[in-house]
């Protein structure tokens, strides 16, 4: 099949590339011309593991391109994706992306025909496709819904995972407006053996949210253990995780062994989620239940509780050093919300950060990815932390991981480690001499 996705960010990229090896024809649009010729010198605009080299296979089998032109595309093919940002402006939900493509997709959609198919990919709140983007679409089309077809299919992949996640999705969620929209859209993927569930457009766009808000909700809820934890003297949050992780409505058996579902990443306590979805999706349902006078207590906490979780870190760290953090030179390891992407939007590095330097400190980052504007980080780990007062760790890479307790030891002024995503032994870092400290402990 020929499809047209609109907007060439993470979503719309990682689709365009999957649904490419699935063996339709991709045409990626986006009015960013420096995204669209990057693509097509075959190099991704972010960094996401694998990416480059599926680029690179779609683009010389003739597959796959990126464009500006809209209409055109549009009007070559059978099925339009729209994968266009959907940020949280004031708490809100900013659909301003989403109505101006509707227009041109509208527009476009008036030249042909055929029948096609209009899919919104990003993440919108309940009605926004029937309420906002169909109406728009009839306008500017001037056809009725019928002479086109109208689906809402909420993306689930992971940033970091995002590949394989479009390659294998756990399920296809299609919203449909009527059958016949429903049936030609999940012709895209024939040939994925997930599980298809139809819907009708509301339910699939409170889907994502509900999904999301799950996972948010486990991670502030975990944080809060944490917080329990660390004001019981001898308590270790990470040891109470042990515990509850070996229920086996947690960990199940598959014969004699455990399954360790990927779920148990959830409850464990760090320093905060961030990225560019949970954040604002979270938020988003918040004001959305608020207009629906539902009184969402529990949502709100969770909001609460993670704005104020990467503040965690500085108590940690000054009950090591002192209150006084002018002059002291502290290391930042992770600047990206999570391992394996250089996104560093709503990162809890970046509040912390922001604290550290306001209370006179010298801050070194190191991030194996990710840039921040106007940060300076260094290029190795040991650059960063050397002669430094105290290491904050921050995100969990494997880079990371593997150091040693001497690797501290060699080259701090004073092994204190503050660890935010608990990473490291405690016990063996604490017997080393380094002192230790971290979320939950
Ligand atoms: P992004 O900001 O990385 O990309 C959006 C792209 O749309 C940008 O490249 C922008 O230039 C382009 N764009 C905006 N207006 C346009 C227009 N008029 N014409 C052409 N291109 C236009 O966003 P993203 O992270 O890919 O997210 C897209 C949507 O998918 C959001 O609703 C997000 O919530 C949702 N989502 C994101 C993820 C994720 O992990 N990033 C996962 C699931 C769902």
């Amino acid at each position: 099949m020929k499809i047209s996705i609109v907007g060439t960010g993470y979503v719309g990229l990682v689709t365009g590339l999957s649904l490419s090896t699935l063996g339709h024809e991709v045409i990626c649009i986006d009015n960013d011309k420096d995204k669209i010729s990057k693509i097509n010198k075959g190099e991704s605009p972010f960094y996401e593991p694998g990416i480059d080299d599926l680029l690179k296979k779609v683009s010389d089998k003739g597959v796959f391109y990126a464009t500006e032109n809209l209409e055109k595309s549009v009007f070559e093919s059978e099925v339009i994706i729209i994968a266009v940002g959907t940020p949280t402006v004031n708490g809100k939900i900013d659909l301003s992306f989403i109505k101006k493509v509707s227009q041109q997709i509208g527009k476009a959609l008036k030249k042909t025909k055929r029948y096609q198919v209009v899919a919104v990919k990003s993440t919108v709140l309940p009605g926004v496709t029937g309420k906002v983007v169909k109406p728009i679409l009839e306008k500017y089309s001037q056809k009725k819904v019928g002479e086109f077809g109208l689906c809402m299919n909420p993306e689930f992949l992971r940033e970091g995972n995002a590949l394989e996640d479009a390659l294998h999705p756990d399920r296809i969620v299609i919203g449909q407006i009527d059958e016949r929209s429903g049936k030609e859209f999940a012709k895209i993927y024939a040939k994925v053996s997930a599980p298809i569930i139809f819907t009708n457009l509301a339910t699939a766009e409170l889907t994502k949210y509900a999904a999301n808000a799950l996972f948010a909700t486990l991670i502030s809820y975990s944080n809060e253990i944490a917080r329990i934890s660390e004001s019981i003297e001898m308590v270790d949050a990470q040891d109470v995780w042990k515990g509850v992780h070996l229920d086996r409505r947690l960990s199940p058996f598959s014969g004699s062994t455990r399954i360790k579902p990927g779920i148990l990443n959830y409850i464990l306590s760090g320093c905060g989620f961030g990225g560019s979805c949970f954040p604002k999706d979270i938020q988003a349902l918040a004001s959305f239940a608020n207009h629906q006078k539902v009184e969402a207590k529990l949502i709100k906490s969770v909001i609460n509780v993670n704005k104020t979780q990467p503040q965690r870190l500085i108590v940690h760290l000054k009950d090591a050093l002192g209150d006084n953090l002018q002059g002291k030179r502290i290391a930042i390891l992770g600047l990206a919300f999570k391992p394996n992407t250089n996104d560093t939007r709503e990162s809890p590095a970046l509040p912390i950060i922001e604290e550290l330097i306001a209370e006179g400190a010298e801050v070194i980052i190191h991030d194996p990815m990710a840039k921040q504007e106007g940060t300076p980080r260094t290029d190795t780990v040991e650059e960063a932390i050397k002669n430094t007062d105290a290491v904050v760790i921050v995100t969990a890479w494997e880079e990371y991981i593997k150091l040693t307790p001497q690797f501290f030891k060699e080259n701090m002024k004073k092994p204190i480690v503050i660890d935010g995503r608990r990473i490291y032994d405690k016990h063996s870092f604490m017997k080393a001499g380094i002192i230790y400290k971290g979320i939950g402990l």
